[in-house]
């Protein structure tokens, strides 16, 4: 097929088959493969045969894409209450990769791949990287972080997919990243926005002109929200194309969507999770083009198969043709979510995870504000203030310290970040009426 592109611009396209098939094979193909993984959840995964038998539907039940909406939700929690390995529907001798995602207090949600899941991963990385233009004669520089989260691999399967070498980096040591680009003269930058930009204050620092002594082109950013003025920032400091890329551990990890050279909008995978949106307080289906919550269920997976997984994310979807060719739909930029999830740094962190150490501490009340920003150093701060009782206060400042200390330490160890602590005086935190705000973000996403 040949790519019907306007612009000047040469869209390179990784899949042509699957990216730029007509809306009704496309269809077609996702019936089929939903069909299939409705019977691999019902026989397969315990919760799903409860939930569906609880609705009354049955895998014969789903004969158009539309009838999706007859089948159960997966939330965070259904996937915390089975952990760590009760939602797999293979055996572990099949699974041959597990990741992991940060949550609330203790448990993480763990997720399982087969063999195929893994290619199916490296396959569409390999999209994402190869719509920035990359190929085999490229350099890509991961600074996405390597381990349980998904970032980090996700990341390298893709760049060796297309034959690009890949420099595995992972995040930290700033100066060293800043070197490595210099000596290996990478032309591709991963990682999170907000690191990006982090990285080019330090070449700034160390007297490196990107103009001048960089080879860096594209970078494919995400992983947390970022604005358009941010991309423009890393843009401008960095010399490079900047992509925006979404993925979540649930689904598979980074590479369910990223945008193309057009920029307007990110290209969902489609033809490997079926994507609907919902009014997040009724679950009703919205139809497409209507700003709602994104709920995708997954179509090919047989390791960690998830029927419409509530991603709390908001966005909008286009199901218009693309002038890339890609006939795909696109999600716009997520410009928030639905529940109370902050994502700081990178880490996904709950209010609740904060409230229940502050609650362990003798001499602490359970009267708190977190307070995040993103600071002229774009990193995120998180500043935790809480108030401390009439006796811990009376003891003095040795005493206050020490608390202030354990509190620090321990939410260091439960959600792996730094917080800067503030214990203040009895009664001096503002109270509210009605429902108490306990996050104060002056991050804006919303541009
Ligand atoms: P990941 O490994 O991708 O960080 P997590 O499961 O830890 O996976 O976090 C997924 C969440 O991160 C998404 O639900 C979304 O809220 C956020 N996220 C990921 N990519 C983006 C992006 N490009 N823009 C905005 N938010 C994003
Ligand atoms: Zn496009």
């Amino acid at each position: 097929m040949s790519i019907p592109v306007q612009n000047a611009r040469q869209c390179l396209i990784w899949d042509h088959e699957h990216e730029t098939m007509p809306r009704p094979n496309l269809e077609k193909l996702q019936l089929e493969r939903l069909q299939k993984t409705v019977e691999r959840c019902y026989t397969k995964v315990p919760l799903y045969k409860e939930k569906m038998d609880a609705l009354g539907v049955k895998p014969d039940d789903i004969n158009r894409l539309k009838d999706v909406n007859k089948l159960p939700f997966t939330t965070k929690n259904d996937l915390r209450d089975n952990y760590p390995f009760k939602m797999f529907a293979e055996p572990l001798d099949k699974v041959v990769r597990l990741h992991a995602s940060s949550g609330t207090t203790g448990k993480p949600v763990v997720v399982g791949y087969t063999v195929n899941d893994i290619n199916t991963w490296a396959e569409l990385m390999a999209r994402v990287y190869t719509s920035g233009g990359v190929t085999n004669v490229d350099i890509v520089h991961n600074s996405y972080g390597y381990g349980l989260f998904t970032g980090g691999m996700g990341a390298h399967y893709g760049a060796e997919r297309v034959g690009a070498v890949v420099i595995p980096v992972s995040g930290g040591l700033s100066k060293r990243q800043v070197m490595l680009w210099q000596d290996f003269g990478a032309t591709v930058l991963m990682s999170t926005p907000s690191y990006a930009l982090v990285l080019a204050e330090q070449a700034k620092e160390m007297g490196v002109n990107p103009l001048r002594d960089l080879k860096l082109k594209v970078g494919f950013f995400g992983a947390e929200p970022w604005t358009m003025e941010m991309k423009r920032e890393i843009e401008a400091k960095l010399n490079l194309e900047a992509f925006d890329i979404y993925g979540l551990t649930e689904m598979m990890g980074p590479g369910v969507s990223s945008e193309c050279p057009y920029h307007d909008g990110l290209h969902i995978a489609e033809d490997h999770f079926l994507v609907e949106t919902v009014d997040p307080d009724t679950g009703e289906s919205l139809p497409l083009g209507q700003l709602g919550e994104m709920v995708l269920t997954s179509l090919t997976k047989e390791a960690f198969p998830v029927l419409r997984y509530r991603t709390r994310d908001r966005t909008i979807i286009d199901t218009e043709v693309c002038s890339c060719g890609r006939t795909t739909a696109r999600m716009k930029r997520i410009t928030g979510r639905t529940d109370d999830m902050l994502i700081i740094r990178g880490v996904n962190v709950f209010p609740s995870q904060i409230e229940s150490v502050i609650l362990t501490i003798k001499g602490l009340e359970p009267q708190y504000v977190i307070v995040v920003d993103r600071g002229s150093n774009y990193m995120d701060d998180l500043e935790v203030l809480v108030e401390c009782t009439e006796k811990l206060h009376a003891q003095g400042d040795e005493a206050l310290e020490k608390v202030k200390e354990r509190l620090g330490a321990d939410l260091h160890q439960v959600l792996g970040i730094n917080a800067r602590i503030k214990v203040v005086a009895p009664k001096t935190l503002e109270r509210s009426e009605g429902k108490a705000k306990r996050v104060v973000d002056l991050r804006d996403f919303n541009n």
